[in-house]
């Protein structure tokens, strides 16, 4: 089955609402044509500028969150619910990124309430898993990507496996200029693809797009991308850039 090759940019924290807005626009004439599926997570103190511009734009990108909390509302300082960031406009939302589970101590569980919250506000999650350096020089690669979703999909049924994307993202990868090579993204993409099928049955493992993260630039996109099982890139760096993001959107054709 053909899947729709999905890129995200990850804004993490960059970006001014203004400067926000400026890389919006060059962004949509950049990306009027473009075949791949796109989706751009800023700040959330920017998210609501950014729906507008798209609005405006009436832009087919889709505007994701970086994060999210597992409860609706309640006394959380500092957090933004799901509900919220529908309320806000976004379409989907990633979580489990390796910068929430390193510095923020976020956990496989939960992840895993936090991919529940978001499916029921009918938000589209990237789920991020990957290992670390040590673990892969150790060996442990699959033994730490399988954990990570074998827990953050737990409980979930097939047609809620369906509607996730999952990110491949080395962590020794992730801004480090030092991507997986396409042999090293292939292997661990096959091995989701099995998992997912274990999990979700045959159509969730033909139909959930598998992105690749981790140092994605211009010049190694199409490489990476045109793997069987690499359905996309979550970008991070290079998602600032509104050419070098074109770019890698362009190498997803
Ligand atoms: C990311 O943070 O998801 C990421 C992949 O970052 P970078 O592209 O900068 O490595």
């Amino acid at each position: 089955m053909a899947r729709r090759k999905f890129v995200c940019g990850n804004w993490k924290m960059h970006k001014t609402g203004q400067e926000a807005l400026q890389l919006v626009k060059d962004l949509v004439q950049r990306l009027s044509g473009a075949s791949a599926q796109v989706g751009i997570a800023p700040p959330f103190t920017a998210v609501a500028q950014v729906k507008w511009a798209l609005s405006q734009a009436r832009s087919p990108l889709q505007l994701f969150g970086q994060n999210c909390h597992h409860e609706k509302q309640g006394a959380f300082t500092g957090e933004v619910s799901a509900l919220m960031l529908k309320d806000a406009g976004c379409d989907g939302v990633i979580l489990g990124h390796s910068e929430r589970r390193q510095l923020f101590g976020e956990t496989d569980e939960g992840v895993a309430r936090k991919v529940k919250a978001a499916l029921a506000e009918g938000l589209h999650p990237i789920v991020c898993v990957g290992e670390t350096l040590q673990e892969r020089e150790a060996g442990r690669t699959w033994e730490v990507v399988s954990r990570q979703m074998r827990a953050g999909l737990a409980g979930l049924d097939t047609g809620a496996v369906q509607k996730l994307t999952i990110a491949y993202e080395p962590v020794w990868a992730i801004g480090t200029g030092r991507n997986a090579t396409a042999a090293q993204a292939q292997e661990v993409h096959g091995q989701i693809r099995g998992l997912l099928r274990e999990l979700g049955g045959a159509a969730a493992a033909d139909a959930v797009r598998i992105q690749y993260g981790g140092s994605v630039k211009p010049d190694n996109a199409a490489e990476l991308l045109g793997q069987p099982d690499v359905d996309g890139a979550l970008v991070g760096g290079a998602s600032l850039k509104a050419e070098d993001f074109a770019k890698i959107v362009e190498a997803a054709r």
